[in-house]
């Protein structure tokens, strides 16, 4: 099974992307867990990443093509893939396309969490001072200040990936501000149980 989850910041993809991991057994392609990854252990890539993601904008589309490239070679991957984070662009969604079309592969669907943009800045809040009770480190993009570029760069490039899923049939969706769980069960219902 191969998916994407779109919707901006916030709206839950992470979420839902790790209970369909354990549901269906494929594996979880989040660019900004990868990134951060690269921060952390101060790759190239990662010191290229560094400040474009502290200061909420996107990282170039050349960066996150060829970390995506290579992970969907990993032999992991081959059972399939929910993409959480990323097309974030057009550009990005048209060299996912022909990245699978070379490879022969198919997306099952395109699931659009909808959500309420007022509503997000809270729940980014409220995501930071989880992270900090249970003893985790707190993103420094999970603040409110950074949170407004985050939501800008998603509504200046990545708002238009949705319609151009939407032209080719693929998109569907989910109410986003609902519960965890009705939103689960409204994906598995998409995806046929
Ligand atoms: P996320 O964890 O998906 O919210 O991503 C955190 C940050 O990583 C974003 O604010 C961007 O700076 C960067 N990032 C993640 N995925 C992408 C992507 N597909 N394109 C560009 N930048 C990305």
């Amino acid at each position: 099974m191969r998916l994407i989850l779109l919707g901006p910041p916030g709206a839950g993809k992470g979420t839902q992307a790790q209970r369909l991991v354990t549901k269906h057994g494929i594996v979880q392609l989040s660019t900004g867990d990868m990134l951060r990854a690269a921060v952390a252990a101060g790759t190239p890539v990662g010191l290229k990443a560094k400040a474009v993601m502290e200061s909420g904008g996107l990282v170039s589309d050349e960066i996150v093509i060829g970390i995506i490239r290579d992970r969907i070679a990993e032999p992991d991957a081959a059972k399939g893939f929910i993409l959480d984070g990323f097309p974030r662009t057009v550009a990005q969604a048209e060299a996912l396309e022909a990245m699978l079309t070379e490879q022969k592969l198919k997306l099952d669907a395109v699931i659009e969490l909808e959500v309420d943009q007022n509503a997000l800045v809270g729940r980014i809040v409220h995501r930071a001072e989880e992270a900090k009770a249970a003893g985790q480190p707190v993103r420094k993009d999970d603040d409110p200040e950074v949170f407004k570029t985050r939501l800008a760069a998603y509504n200046r490039d990545t708002a238009a990936v949705t319609p151009f899923y939407a032209a080719k049939g693929q998109l569907k969706k989910v109410d986003g501000m609902k519960p965890i769980t009705e939103v689960a069960g409204a994906i598995d219902a998409i995806l046929g149980g």
